[in-house]
């Protein structure tokens, strides 16, 4: 056994998340008196997990969880236990802070993965399933987050596949925004494969770079490169109805090619696709000019007069990283950014927690739960509309106006000796109406310095030299950079996608993209989308999670097929129809779908097509396989005749 060092013991406990770590001592010792009332922790929203409990509490949480841990390493750090279900549902109710939920237990549990074992695990056990998964071939757009977790899932059950992918390189957006200060925004601890941790997360919200190596890594030990085509994009798919397959014309460096596949799973993303704003005179600009998204490395800053455009989650970001060395920053803003309070967002995770995660059984998975549970519905009240609500509307219901109140004072507490700038950066729309973001007090510090001015008349005009506003001031720059963000509700696009009787799916969507559970489109068979319409979250979860659901469906989705010899299958009009209106109501009832809010959530007929309005616990149930009768499966015509 390797020799325990008590010094890093000792700064371990000092790190530790101490319910998370309760937890994995009842496992350790197999005594649940380590969920002692007096440990149990009361969380308040927006914390960093503080738990409440009193400093004298938790020294002898420490002082006790140490012996425990000593004696555990004497005995040779025996196998740990597994709880029974009973014991299993007080272990997260503690960890969470809250009584979990009856409804919420197995979906918590599956997440929780103690035994190892998910459903999103695909089992294609059978000899005959094995068989099908064999004969099938399946085409994956994308070697993003997305593509890379569907082609582990296509390895595991034995399916034939390729990946695709238009860049040179995996990690799709995280290859890509490679913009200063560039970062998630959701807890590394759970914005990362359920099955694939990372115990080393250097920050709790780690840097681009960070990201990139997981995301190259996962792909390296699961040997999926070479399953992968680097700077190959789809031109066109057209469905074919004798065959029953896809016939997908690719542009590689080589020229175009073809790849026949019975499905297709696209795995593209929603934030790709820069969009640059609509202002008479852009080209006309002499100077530098690029999109965040195409971040212009070999244009040095320093000493420029800088334009940015644009406030949103990109120039939260890229604004206080490059403004120490610009000569001169001005900020074209439309519309101020909410901003959630978050004191570590830059910070390191402690040597101490990173030690817990690697050397204590489970650790990570309490951790990673008590993260999951902090983002499962915990906000999501507060940026849930009243209809009944009479108040104004910079608020949908009473609970978002407090927590409006809240976040709005933490901003104004930021600009103290700058009032001018109080009523610009405290947004009027409701919290929620928009992607908050995560404030650590960088963005308004570097609205702040001398040398930026922070304009919110709207810009009508560029020039050669400059940008002209409403008010008809011409201000000269020498670099213009877009925050402008994507065409994010042109799902699918540039993609040329022909379903059943040629119909051109672009021209189906009419730019009001719907798919069932955001996956599958009527007329449409065997092309399965994941973080397609209506499966964007805004403050639950981690994108990862929805696409591990969405991966575990299709693969459902694959096996009804081998199970039932069919070729084919597409959703029942009529269930799609009836899914998108109770995704139409559920959103009209968010922050993000109110009247007075424009953002890019909602698409250009006014539709809210990119957010989920449920909670996960929804979306999980609905996904966990695909219900036969939803579908009209067929066979190939040639099969059939
Ligand atoms: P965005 O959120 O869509 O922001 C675009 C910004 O450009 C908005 O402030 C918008 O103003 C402004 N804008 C557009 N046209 C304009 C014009 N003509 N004049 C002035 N302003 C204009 O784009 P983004 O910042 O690239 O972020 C997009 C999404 O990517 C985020 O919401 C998030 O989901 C994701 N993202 C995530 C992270 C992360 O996790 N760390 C980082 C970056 C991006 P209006 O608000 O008035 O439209």
């Amino acid at each position: 056994m390797a020799k325990l060092d008590l010094g890093a013991l000792d700064q371990a406990l000092e790190a530790a998340h101490q319910p998370a770590l309760a937890a994995a001592l009842v496992q350790m010792t197999g005594d649940l008196h380590w969920l002692r009332k007096e440990w149990t922790p009361t969380y308040t929203p927006l914390s960093r997990g503080e738990t409440g409990v009193p400093e004298a509490e938790q020294a002898k949480f420490r002082a006790e969880a140490k012996a425990a841990i000593l004696d555990w390493f004497a005995k040779g750090a025996p196998p740990t236990t597994t709880p029974d279900p009973a014991a299993l549902r007080r272990m997260m109710s503690f960890v969470a802070g809250a009584d979990i939920p009856e409804n919420y237990a197995d979906f918590l549990n599956d997440e929780l993965a103690i035994g190892g074992q998910s459903s999103k695990d695909p089992q294609w056990t059978t000899p005959g399933l094995k068989d099908a998964a064999r004969r099938m071939h399946v085409l994956v757009i994308g070697a993003g987050m997305s593509g890379l977790l569907t082609g582990i899932r296509l390895t595991q059950a034995g399916i034939d596949f390729e990946i695709v992918d238009k860049n040179a390189d995996v990690g799709g957006t995280w290859l890509e925004n490679t913009y200063p200060g560039c970062r998630v925004d959701s807890s590394n601890h759970i914005y990362s494969y359920s099955f694939e941790p990372n115990h080393n997360w250097p920050q709790h919200f780690s840097t681009q770079p960070v990201l990139l190596d997981y995301f190259r890594g996962v792909a390296n030990r699961y040997d999926l490169r070479k399953k992968i085509r680097f700077e190959t994009s789809v031109e066109e798919m057209v469905w074919d109805e004798g065959r029953a397959v896809w016939n997908v014309t690719v542009n590689t460096p080589a020229g175009s090619e073809k790849i026949v596949a019975n499905s297709v799973i696209t795995a593209v993303g929603q934030l790709n696709r820069p969009r640059l704003p609509d202002v008479k005179g852009r080209e006309r600009f002499k100077g530098a000019a690029f999109h965040s998204a195409q971040w212009a490395h070999d244009v040095d800053l320093t000493g420029k007069r800088v334009a940015v455009i644009g406030t949103g989650a990109s120039a939260f970001q890229f604004v206080p990283e490059i403004v120490g060395k610009v000569a001169s920053l001005t900020v074209f803003q439309r519309t101020p950014p909410w901003g959630f309070p978050t004191a570590h967002y830059h910070e390191d995770v402690p040597a101490g927690m990173n030690w817990l995660l690697e050397h204590i059984p489970n650790y990570d998975k309490w951790y990673r739960f008590f993260l999951f549970w902090m983002v499962t519905d915990g906000l999501l009240d507060g940026v849930r509309a009243d209809p009944a609500w009479a108040g104004d509307e910079t608020a949908v219901s009473a609970a978002n106006a407090m927590f409006r109140a809240m976040v709005a004072e933490a901003l104004r507490m930021q600009t103290e000796g700058r009032p001018d700038l109080v009523d610009k950066v405290i947004p009027t729309y409701p919290i929620g109406g928009k992607r908050a973001l995560l404030d650590n007090g960088v963005w308004i510090a570097a609205l702040k310095r001398p040398n930026v001015e922070l304009v919110t008349d709207a810009i009508t005009e560029i020039t050669e030299s400059g940008i002209i506003t409403a008010d008809g001031t011409a201000r000269d720059f020498d670099v213009i950079i877009y925050g402008t963000g994507f065409h994010a509700s042109r799902f699918l696009y540039p993609m040329k996608i022909k379903g059943r009787g040629g119909a051109d799916l672009h021209d189906t969507w009419d730019g009001d993209a719907r798919a069932y559970l955001g996956m599958t489109t009527p007329g449409f068979p065997n092309l399965f989308m994941i973080y397609g319409p209506n499966t964007n979250i805004v403050v639950n979860g981690s994108i990862i999670f929805f696409s591990e659901c969405s991966v575990r469906y299709i693969l459902g989705c694959l096996k009804l097929l081998a199970e039932t010899g069919a070729n084919a299958m597409e959703p029942k009009a009529e269930v799609h129809d009836a899914f998108n209106i109770q995704v139409d109501a559920g959103n009209r009832l968010m922050a993000w779908g109110a009247p007075q809010v424009s953002s890019w959530y909602k698409n250009e007929k006014g539709r809210v097509s990119q957010n989920w309005p449920f909670a996960l616990v929804d979306y999980w149930r609905a996904t966990l396989a695909p219900d036969p009768q939803d579908f009209v499966l067929s066979k190939a015509r040639e099969m059939a005749g």
